[in-house]
């Protein structure tokens, strides 16, 4: 089955780093995306995402932004519209990531903005979900997405026809080399299913996982039939790992 892979680089890279990763991978890159039915995607920081764009556009790896701002446009200092992505080549873009909830102190409402804001300009929005550590043990993950998505979902209804990402990323899992077990997630991938169907959604969404996910805990995730696609972070800044684990999937 064909996945969508979708490397967030976060801010490991500085700008000249990230561009060098792109241009001494190009070729690489090209005969990746021919020997696979996958689809990639790379999510750069903002400043290095028109150049690498430039770069890798002819490899059929496709661009994403890491964030997108909740407004259209106007008086919002350090903010990036989702027009502006469009603009210079994204096509993905990662929404209410938990570092951006985190730092940012991005809301579920914002999220949910940001995400109408990504579908309104043709990107297809990759918004994240999951508990943390604190939440998972209280067993509160269900709580936890039911309340993230209750936006999403009440905005999606207008958009029923465009593509929708949800990535399913336990912020315990993210960065530590846990990953939950496959029944959990199994569980997990349902409920955010049912979400969508009982609000009449005709169209479930993609769904990724993200957390942790490497060349030693690839194998296992492709067992849980849900997951059709991986949210990458450290691992996807490697090319040899990031070639690895989609030869992998
Ligand atoms: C992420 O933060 O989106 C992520 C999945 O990170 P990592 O793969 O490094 O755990």
């Amino acid at each position: 089955m064909p996945y969508l892979i979708v490397g967030n680089w976060k801010m490991y890279f500085t700008y000249a780093q990230a561009v060098a990763w792109a241009r001494q991978h190009q070729e690489d890159l090209q005969s990746l995306v021919r020997e696979t039915e996958h689809k990639l995607v790379l999510c750069p920081s903002y400043e290095a995402i028109s150049d690498i764009y430039k770069i890798i556009k002819t490899t059929g790896v496709a661009i994403g932004g890491q964030d997108c701002a909740p407004h259209d446009r106007g008086a919002y200092t350090g903010q990036v519209s989702a027009t502006s992505l469009k603009q210079i080549g994204c096509s993905y873009c990662i929404i209410g990531h938990s570092e951006t909830r985190l730092y940012q102190h991005v809301d579920n409402k914002m999220v949910a903005h940001a995400a109408e804001q990504a579908l309104k300009n043709g990107l297809t929005p990759i918004v994240c979900v999951g508990e943390h550590k604190d939440q998972y043990e209280a067993k509160e993950t269900f709580h936890v997405i039911a309340e993230q998505l209750a936006p999403v979902l009440l905005m999606y209804k207008n958009y029923e026809g465009e593509r929708l990402c949800i990535a399913y990323e336990p912020v315990w899992a993210i960065g530590t080399g846990k990953v939950p077990h496959n029944t959990y997630l199994h569980d997990v991938y349902e409920f955010i299913k049912s979400l969508f169907t009982e609000v009449g959604l005709q169209r479930t969404p993609l769904l990724l996982y993200g957390g942790s996910v490497d060349p030693q805990t690839i194998e296992q995730l492709c067992k849980v039939p849900q997951i059709e696609g991986f949210l990458i972070g450290r691992a996807s800044t490697d090319f040899k790992t990031l070639k690895k684990i989609v030869k992998l999937v």
